[in-house]
């Protein structure tokens, strides 16, 4: 269970996020639509504390995102335990942000050794398990540079798999690829989804939103517009800001 609380996040004099408010429940999928700029992916980067917030908190399956109550106060978490908790958390970019010289099976191999501490056997034998469900198990031993956008992305969502997050962000996971490379990656989004994985994406493909989601949420100038389920969203938006969204983009 994710609870967004109020969430408020300034850069300078500029407020980019001005209280949001939002739950996303166990296995549920929640996906963000709005114009460039409206702080989808600030939204995002708060979930997992790469960015803090000014005012409001988040909190997952109840414990708070970066913080600590010590008393009756607010501590910020130490580096580590930062870290330790963004293992929880999943991030999917729109650049796959790969390690280059790591073959696909590395990518994924490599987080659970380094911050789990399970044994390379063990990772390799999972990260195998996880290439096969995005169907890469025959490019495990390809580097970056040797796979597709499509290919190198569906790897990106296998390693972020490989730390049993409790939760999985999607930041456009597929506005860089080439047209014919998008549905590759949005079926397995859309297997994820049926498995009960608890998923926050944000994108402009309507259609997979249509699909996908529980609640699609509508984010303009730093707030929830409006949110519901796809059919309440897509097809009688209430807000006239919605309304003016969809017209323009579908
Ligand atoms: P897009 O659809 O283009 O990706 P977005 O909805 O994801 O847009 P954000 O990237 O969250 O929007 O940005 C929201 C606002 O915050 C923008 O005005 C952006 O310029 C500003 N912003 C984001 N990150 C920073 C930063 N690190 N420093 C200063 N301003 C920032
Ligand atoms: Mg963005």
């Amino acid at each position: 269970l994710v609870e967004i609380t109020k969430v408020r996040k300034s850069f300078g004099a500029t407020e980019v996020l001005k209280g949001i408010t939002l739950t996303v429940e166990p296995g549920g999928v929640a996906v963000i639509v709005g114009p460039s700029g409206s702080g989808k992916s600030t939204l995002l980067r708060t979930i997992n504390h790469l960015e803090k917030v000014d005012g409001g908190h988040i909190s997952i399956d109840g414990t708070l995102v970066g913080y600590q109550v010590r008393g009756q106060r607010l501590h910020e978490l130490r580096e580590k335990d930062i870290l330790k908790q963004r293992t929880e958390i999943g991030m999917v970019f729109q650049n796959f942000n790969l390690f280059p010289h790591f073959t696909a099976l590395e990518n994924v191999a490599e987080a659970p050794v380094v911050a789990q501490g399970r044994s390379k056997a063990e990772a390799r034998r999972r990260g195998l398990e996880l290439l096969d469900r995005v169907g890469l198990k025959d490019r495990a031993d390809a580097y970056p540079r040797q796979l597709s956008g499509g290919q190198q992305q569906r790897v990106a969502i296998a390693r972020a798999l490989a730390l049993d997050p409790k939760i999985l962000l999607f930041d456009e996971p597929t506005s860089a690829l080439d047209p014919e490379l998008v549905n590759e990656v949005l079926d397995v989004i859309r297997e994820l989804a049926k498995s009960g994985t608890t998923l926050v994406i944000v994108t402009h493909e309507m259609g997979f939103a249509r699909d996908v989601a529980d609640t699609v949420v509508f984010m303009d100038q730093g707030q929830i517009v409006e949110q519901g389920s796809p059919q309440q969203i897509f097809t009688s938006p209430q807000e006239p800001r919605t309304r003016s969204f969809f017209s323009k983009v579908t």
